[in-house]
């Protein structure tokens, strides 16, 4: 019990409070993926996730306000297109310090209206506080058909694995501060192609990997020249750099030639899960890696 948590590290502080599970309501899914799954109706789950931002981790308080709103709606909004689903009601609350001037709110919440409003999201309610540092919370439900919905746990040898876009120096770039959730991207999957497992990356190419085949008992080589980059980006920036907030999934073989035609990247295939985690080179030599990235503790 002596124990601190930056000793656990962020997943290992999930594990302890994982087994605190409350009981009575009927659960689909529970801790373990990108949102937690709830019964809605004969067709449709409901869709649960929520995102704490604080200045200082997530963002500067120098960043525009309305960025700071943008990303911390666009997080949760992001989660919610690695399911397969649709956002639809938010709760936003907020602790704020007390010398953060009324227009800085203001501007951060026209920030996360312009992005409610274009993803068809109401904001339903939430909470304020006073605070020592800015700290932004957003609770956000989806929906999704029974039948769309994509888990982690569902990729199996032989599927290749595909990314949105291209990778690395998101946060350095300040694209983390305005990238568009792949909503589009991830309705277009669920109707064409059905993934086997999808994640958004929030953590890491490797480290997000990591959970998929961690859920799904899985190994995976990762090919080092597919691995889109973005411009300035390093391949260690692409495999371990976080909040680049692009799709990470699987597709059985037979379906990849569709997507690749469809600004969709490949950049590797799903094996057995005795080989572990692997990156090969232009020449063919595969070396073993380590799933790792942005940790918060
Ligand atoms: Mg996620």
């Amino acid at each position: 019990m002596l124990t601190k948590l930056s000793q656990l590290g962020e997943f290992g502080l999930i594990d302890l409070l994982k087994k605190y599970k409350g009981g009575g309501a009927s659960v689909i899914k529970g801790i373990g993926d990108d949102t937690a799954v709830v019964p809605l109706d004969a067709k449709r789950y409901l869709l649960l996730t929520t995102d704490m931002l604080m200045e200082g981790v997530h963002f500067k308080r120098s960043a525009p306000p309305r960025s700071i709103g943008h990303k911390a709606l666009a997080c949760s909004i992001s989660d919610i297109a690695a399911m397969g689903g649709l956002p639809r009601y938010a709760l936003v609350s907020l602790g704020v310090p007390g010398n953060l001037s009324w227009a800085f709110v203001r501007d951060l919440y026209q920030g996360m209206d312009t992005l409610a409003r274009k993803f068809g999201i109401a904001i339903v309610g939430g909470d304020t506080i006073k605070s020592a540092r800015l700290v932004i919370n957003v609770a956000l439900t989806g929906e999704v058909n029974k039948t769309d919905v994509v888990y982690r746990n569902g990729a199996r040898p032989g599927d290749r694995i595909f990314v949105t876009g291209a990778l690395g120096k998101s946060l350095s770039t300040g694209r983390h501060l305005k990238f568009t959730p792949r909503v589009k991207e991830s309705q277009y999957l669920v109707r064409h192609v059905k993934p086997t497992s999808m994640i958004d990356i929030s953590d890491g190419l490797t480290a997000d990997l990591g959970h998929i085949l961690e859920e799904s008992k899985a190994g995976a080589v990762l090919e080092e020249k597919r691995i889109p980059r973005r411009a300035g980006a390093g391949l260690r920036q692409a495999l371990y750099d976080g909040e680049d907030f692009e799709l990470l999934f699987t597709v059985p073989a037979r379906k990849a030639a569709l997507l690749r035609k469809n600004k969709f990247y490949p950049i590797g295939e799903i094996v057995a899960r005795g080989r572990g985690l692997s990156l090969q080179d232009k020449t063919g030599k595969l070396t073993k890696i380590r799933p790792r990235g942005y940790t918060h503790f």
